[in-house]
């Protein structure tokens, strides 16, 4: 039975503050953007997992060390236990753009590995959130439901939803 909800969610820009590429090797510690937090909270109580899907291309291009990127997603994590918000997993791609990976986003690789650990999730249910283009057409290429924050409405169809601020999609859920 196919009975797992997950929200898929994107993390730089949607869940912490996103900066330019090269501003993140600055970056020490994640500020959290206000309005995800109680997000996070409500899709849980609605019943979803969530799991966070993210592009780090930071890591083979050189932005940043992958102690940098340990170390920004352990405080994230406990700042989100903080609140009670668990994270069931975080799955990440290292890949340089160049590389041609199958996990970077838009390819489906990051939510074909979680597909593969967690056999439970029905896709159905689930959906994809993120700030960026890549986000809504991984959600397309996926064939599941999809938020795209601020990306406009170029994608909109009957799953595709173009949301001003993150919390919009719980009138959705
Ligand atoms: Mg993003
Ligand atoms: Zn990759």
């Amino acid at each position: 039975m196919s009975n797992l909800k997950v929200a898929f969610f994107d993390r730089d820009g949607t869940i912490i503050e996103d900066y330019p590429d090269h501003q993140w090797t600055y970056i020490k510690k994640p500020v959290i953007l206000s309005d995800s937090i109680e997000t996070l909270k409500s899709v849980k109580i609605k019943g979803y997992e969530i799991i966070i899907i993210t592009n780090q291309y930071l890591l083979n291009e050189g932005f940043i060390s992958m102690e940098q990127y340990k170390e920004i997603t352990e405080m994230m994590l406990n700042e989100l236990a903080l609140h009670g918000i668990e994270v069931l997993d975080i799955f990440y791609c290292p890949h340089k753009r160049s590389e041609g990976c199958a996990c970077i986003k838009p390819q489906i690789g990051m939510i074909t590995e979680a597909l593969k650990k967690y056999p439970d999730i029905n896709i159905n249910k689930s959906f994809m959130v993120g700030d960026s283009v890549v986000d809504i057409e991984l959600a397309i290429n996926m064939k599941m439901k999809g938020f795209g924050i601020g990306v406009g409405s170029t994608y909109c169809n009957e799953d595709i939803y173009e949301i001003k601020h993150i919390k919009d999609l719980l009138a959705y859920l």
